[in-house]
């Protein structure tokens, strides 16, 4: 587990504490972590392992290992290209990845198993399917906006999900590049037919939420999906760490995890 001191490699090692058949055998922190050396289960309210926690990644790199990361984005793409070299699969979850992470990750891929997903619930990965549906059925002429909501330490904004939310609907309605709109500010002039405004709210503990709305004329469709805590998100990964210990070199989704 990497980025194990914080907040989703917490819920993750509990997560793992709790499922049958699988365990934590490293947790790993970026240099200079005041809980390091500190046993990682135990700070984390799980059940002492004696797994400590170390900034030594090289080491916990071993063969046949599968690396979870929720970290940071500079951090993801060095890991999972060292990962791909020493023979781990790895379970990525970290969000705010700008195409050069990605192409890290799709370098990878070619080596090793990677499973990429900016939100690891089973709820959003449906929501993903039904968006697509949506677009595609009221078609033009009906308005798309996101909405996303999320506690006020998330440090990438729009979150990972909104940004693939999106891109579903960018994609179901053929909007031309560009279409997406993270920001408006001034004399931005009427909304465009081809506009997809992204919209982030911060503050509190909000685990996540997200709504797509559909504008009609004299009607409007609301999709939301409510996160209410992190163990979702952690039974998510586990699941993923599972699944793609037991899969060749490739590069797959939550959608293939959980065959949607
Ligand atoms: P956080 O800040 O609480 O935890 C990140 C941890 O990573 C910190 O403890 C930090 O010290 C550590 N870290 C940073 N650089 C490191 C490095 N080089 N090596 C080792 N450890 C390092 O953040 P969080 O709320 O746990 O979220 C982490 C990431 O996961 C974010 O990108 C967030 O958006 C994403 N996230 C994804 C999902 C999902 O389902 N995919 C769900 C929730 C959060």
């Amino acid at each position: 587990m990497v980025g194990a001191a914080g907040r989703m490699g917490q819920a993750i090692l509990r997560a793992l504490d709790a499922a049958p058949g699988v365990a934590a055998v490293a947790a790993l922190e970026r240099e200079g972590h005041p809980d390091l050396d500190g046993d990682a289960a135990e700070a984390a309210g799980a059940t002492a392992r004696g797994v400590i926690l170390s900034a030594d990644i090289g080491a916990a790199l071993q063969p046949g290992r599968v690396v979870i990361d929720f970290t940071a984005p500079g951090s993801t793409a060095a890991l999972v290209s060292r990962a791909a070299a020493a023979g781990c699969k790895a379970v990525i979850g970290t969000t705010g990845l700008d195409t050069e992470h990605l192409a890290a990750i799709a370098a990878a891929a070619e080596q090793t198993a990677v499973l990429h997903a900016p939100n690891m619930s089973v709820g959003v990965n449906v929501l993903f399917g039904l968006l697509e549906r949506a677009a595609k059925a009221l078609g033009a002429g009906w308005d798309m906006e996101i909405v996303e909501l999320h506690h006020r330490r998330k440090k990438d904004a729009p979150s990972g999900t909104a940004e693939r939310m999106a891109t579903v609907l960018a994609g179901a309605r053929g909007l031309p590049d560009g279409a997406i709109v993270r920001e408006r500010s001034g004399q931005v002039g009427e909304r465009r037919d081809d506009e997809l405004g992204v919209v982030a709210v911060r503050g509190g503990d909000v685990a996540g939420e997200h709504t797509a709305f559909f504008f009609g004329d004299g009607e409007r469709l609301e999709i939301t999906h409510r996160a209410t805590h992190r163990g979702i998100f952690a039974a998510g990964a586990v699941r993923a760490a599972r699944w793609i210990s037991q899969r060749d070199a490739g590069l797959y989704s939550m959608a293939d995890v959980l065959a949607l």
